[in-house]
């Protein structure tokens, strides 16, 4: 991290409490997992932290608690009773949360708390824009804050902003259920980095982008306009060392001794969470009872101390889950108890951390077996409590920790059969298996704690802007469009290399609607016509096509990526070294794909065979294309032959044609003092590494290119070509502009 960027957090809670008692307001700072990871930033400097206080404040004190807060980098955006109903309870915990949590029928559809939702969002946002400027750095917090990267990134175009998401990102088909998904997108998208806990978070993600918003990527990285976004997974962890501490602590070795005695020295089972029905808390329930009914041997010798943690119980799902637990856990106590045991001891409430921390220590075995969720923190403080290495964790593998914690013994918590016996083994697991998982998993959370979690997602935050602005700085603007301008005019000799699709057309899903449109001719024309310029289209199409489309004009031709080539007014050649033995087979192989594959089709040329998926429903094309590669992939190198991946084609033609070899026959002819190239594709690199060093080389599209420079669109190539044509009639202002220039440098 740049240690001289200021840096605003921002989350819908400050981590802290306000109290007014007796007229006096106090603060109770949070011990929260991201409020001790984060502290390390926000209270450094000028730093700091926006966010809700956690209660209405009246207006007379607003002030008071502004000025409180700013002492501690906190800055307090006040929420009404409605905002809280609305945009809180409703729209954050009654629709995200439970979609998110694959609940779907728990989700409420209210358009009135997705307003509020919206108007808390622009709340929130403004406070950011009052304080911020194009340089800081804003780390966006959340599910209830989707729409504020958007909001920022509006008013700060360059600002560089993170957002993390701490829950769950849903399979595309739960999350295309919402009416407000595209919204949401758009609104997360504002971000450079976008961080979740899991690799299949990022997956369900980018899999939303591609589907609903037609965004298709590189990998994790997106193209939003000309903004390269990252979408990866950071894993959230706990203050390892903290919890070691307090493990040892001597009011925590205490605890332990008295809880241990309470129990009677029973086998200890802990259950331990908030109330939410993402938390799995009924069917662990039956589970341990359908452990006790297979176990009469072991009644008496177990108990489970379960801590349930009060949340959100005014909502009217919540209230249902809190009764149904109540009751099953009296049918349970009712059904096994004896007079000296109970089967469950239950509490309603939060405990203290050294009493937390010595319930982690004593147990044999922690239940951690939500039905969802984003990471779990319970299973990664159980671990780091576990001085002597002796103890069971059972993790459910929907929890995001599973993906780190393999070591634990997995369980499906819908799988209840299974999960009780998983409780038994659990229980009778050896003493020096248990110490050879917890170790390797010590192992991890110790070293991928809060504080590695900060620094990769701040490392990659950083790592992002710097390439944007690498890439800013090579994009085409009007001072480089200008020096262009002027080599061009100056140029008495000019050679000039343009791709067809995607360069001076956009992409079209039939390839033959790509056909030139009126404008464009007229570019080529004026261009071509020039006595001092050779116009070159280089291109993959077939030799035919471009004939009818361009033959008319004075320029000359590369079909095929270089198979086949023609001088103005001369007639088309082809290479004559090359042979097309090989079509058969592939030409049979494409046809079975293509045959499979709905919308697939296959484009003969005369050296080479191309498959086109464009049409094809998404995800299925790539699919397809990637078992055609495969399939293929050994037939292509024995008989020197090149596989080339386009955009959603896959072009199968001898390794010897390319358009950066086609492209040297014209820089052999002449001596030239103007060379340029633009191209989209990555068959267009080979012609920009086979220019002369001099030469103007420009990318068109985002990715990683051996061009000097970026262009967004076909629509900047055209404005491009206009301008250097109409150099020629504005000669004298640039022959005035040249000397300003020369005089400047
Ligand atoms: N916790 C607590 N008081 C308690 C029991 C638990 O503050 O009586 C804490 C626990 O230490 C953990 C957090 O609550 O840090 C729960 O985090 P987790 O990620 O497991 O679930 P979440 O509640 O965030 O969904």
């Amino acid at each position: 991290m740049e240690i001289n960027k200021r840096v605003i957090i921002v989350s819908n809670r400050l981590p802290v409490k306000i109290k007014e008692q007796d007229g006096e307001m106090t603060y109770h700072t949070s011990e929260g997992g991201l409020a001790t990871g984060l502290a390390s930033i926000y209270k450094q400097n000028n730093n700091l932290w926006i966010g809700w206080p956690g209660a209405i404040v009246e207006d007379r004190v607003k002030t008071k608690v502004e000025e409180d807060l700013q002492q501690k980098n906190l800055l307090p955006i006040f929420l009404t009773q409605q905002e809280i109903n609305e945009f809180y309870e409703g729209f954050s915990n009654e629709t995200i949360w439970p979609l998110f949590h694959y609940f779907p029928t728990y989700t409420t559809y209210n358009p009135q708390y997705w307003e509020s939702y919206k108007a808390v969002n622009q709340k929130f946002a403004d406070a950011i824009l009052k304080v911020a400027s194009k340089d800081d750095v804003i780390w966006i917090h959340d599910y209830q804050l989707m729409l504020v990267p958007q909001m920022v990134r509006d008013v700060l175009p360059e600002v560089s902003i993170g957002f993390f998401q701490h829950i769950p990102f849903p399979s595309y088909e739960i999350f295309r259920i919402l009416p407000w998904r595209k919204e949401l997108l758009q609104g997360v998208l504002g971000a450079d980095v976008l961080g979740f806990h899991t690799y299949d978070d990022v997956r369900h993600f980018l899999s939303a982008t591609t589907r609903i918003l037609n965004i298709d990527g590189m990998a994790n990285e997106l193209t939003i306009g000309n903004r390269k976004v990252a979408v990866d997974a950071f894993p959230i962890s706990i203050d390892y060392k903290k919890y070691r501490q307090i493990a040892e602590d001597n009011i925590t070795r205490r605890n332990e001794r008295k809880l241990k005695q309470l129990i009677n020295h029973n086998k200890l089972v802990i259950s331990i969470d908030r109330l939410d029905y993402s938390k799995g808390i009924i069917h662990r329930l039956r589970a341990y009872e359908l452990f006790l009914q297979k176990h009469p041997e072991l009644r008496g010798k177990v108990t489970m101390i379960q801590l349930v943690v009060p949340s959100r119980d005014n909502v009217p799902q919540y209230k249902e889950l809190k009764e149904e637990m109540n009751r099953m856990v009296s049918e349970i106590n009712g059904r096994f108890s004896t007079l000296g045991w109970q089967p469950i001891q239950h509490f309603y409430r939060s405990f203290p951390i050294h009493l937390l921390s010595a319930l982690y220590k004593a147990a044999d075995v922690a239940l951690v077996t939500p039905m969802r969720d984003g990471m779990n923190l319970v299973s990664k403080e159980y671990i780091a409590s576990k001085i002597d290495q002796k103890g069971v964790l059972v993790l459910s593998e929907t929890a995001g920790a599973s993906r780190e914690l393999s070591d634990a013994v997995l369980v499906n918590p819908n799988d209840i059969w299974e999960f009780s016996d998983k409780i038994y083994s659990a229980l009778n697991m050896p003493e020096d298996e248990q110490k050879r998982r917890m170790a390797a998993m010590q192992q991890t959370v110790a070293r991928f704690d809060i504080f590695n979690w900060v620094n990769n997602f701040m490392d990659k935050l950083a790592e992002v802007k710097a390439q944007q602005q690498a890439m800013y700085t090579r994009r085409i603007n009007t001072s480089i469009q200008q020096k262009i301008g002027i080599r061009y005019y100056y140029g008495q000799k000019r050679l000039i290399f343009l791709d067809y699709d995607g360069t001076l057309v956009p992409f079209h899903n039939q390839v033959d609607a790509a056909i030139p449109d009126k404008d464009l001719l007229s570019i080529l024309k004026k261009l071509s016509e020039d006595p001092h310029n050779t116009v070159v289209i280089t291109s993959g199409r077939d030799y035919n096509t471009l004939q009818a489309w361009l033959g008319h004009l004075p320029l000359d031709m590369i079909a095929e990526h270089g198979a086949w080539y023609r001088d103005h007014g001369k007639e088309w050649r082809s290479r004559r070294d090359l042979n097309n033995e090989w079509r058969h087979e592939i030409h049979r192989v494409m046809d079975m794909y293509a045959r499979r594959t709905p919308g697939a089709f296959i484009e003969e040329k005369s050296f080479s065979l191309a498959w086109h998926y464009r049409k094809v429903e998404e995800g299925l094309g790539s699919l397809r294309a990637h078992e055609l590669m495969a399939d293929i992939k050994h037939f292509v190198s024995d008989q020197g032959l090149q596989l080339l991946q386009g955009d959603k084609v896959i072009e199968i033609k001898s390794i010897t044609v390319n358009k950066g070899k086609a492209a040297k026959r014209w820089l052999e002819k002449d001596d030239y003092d103007f060379v340029m190239a633009i191209g989209d594709d990555y068959t267009d690199e080979d012609t920009f590494k086979a220019m002369p060093d001099d030469a103007i080389t420009i990318k068109v599209g985002n990715n990683v290119s051996a061009a000097t420079y970026f262009m967004s669109s076909y629509a900047e190539v055209r404005a491009l070509l206009h301008e250097l044509y109409m150099a020629e009639n504005i000669g004298d202002q640039l022959r005035r502009d040249a000397g300003i220039l020369k005089e400047a440098s």
